[in-house]
């Protein structure tokens, strides 16, 4: 099986609340998720669609430690609303969009609509068993600092200090 172009990012149902939007302030997400969209030139990096910029989506791309039990922000990027709903499919399927979303999985991997069944299957199974777990939350400055000036950055250590986020 060659690498996936697209792949779902199931977040673990005990951390659906905590992630970097929820922890800045409505305008630091604003200035940060604008700077995300404009990176991406107004092409989805994923299945290389053309969208204007005010119609992607900032998503945070997160690694899980299944030992440790952290889970660390990788990067955020501009992506479709297509590529988005296939990242968050089990919020399609709840939204009665699991079949549109499966299709665009298949269509962009280029793979059969099985093939693809079978894989969102086993990122289920992934979902679920992290989900039986607290996970906790930590942010790299370092990832800030690939889209926003440094003074911005320095700016938000305190906030993500205190909410006890911060990677050190
Ligand atoms: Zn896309």
């Amino acid at each position: 099986m060659h690498k996936l172009i697209l792949e779902t990012e199931l977040v673990p149902e005990t951390c659906w609340y905590t992630n970097l939007r929820s922890i800045l302030t409505p305008k630091n997400w604003k200035m940060l998720s604008q700077a995300v969209r404009e990176r991406s030139g107004g092409i989805c990096p994923i299945c290389g669609m053309e969208a204007p910029m005010e119609e992607l989506d900032a998503h945070e791309t997160w690694g899980y430690n299944d030992i440790t039990h952290e889970q660390y922000l990788e990067k955020i990027v501009g992506i479709c609303d297509n590529c988005h709903m296939v990242k968050h499919i089990g919020k399609a399927n709840v939204d009665g969009l699991y079949d549109v979303a499966r299709e665009w999985h298949a269509a962009v991997n280029d793979i059969s609509v099985e093939e693809s069944e079978e894989i969102i299957t086993n990122d289920f199974q992934v979902w679920k068993e992290r989900s039986q777990h607290n996970w906790r939350l930590l942010i790299d400055p370092n990832v800030l600092l690939e889209y926003m000036p440094r003074e911005w950055v320095v700016s938000q250590i305190e906030r993500l200090e205190e909410k006890g986020v911060l990677l050190k």
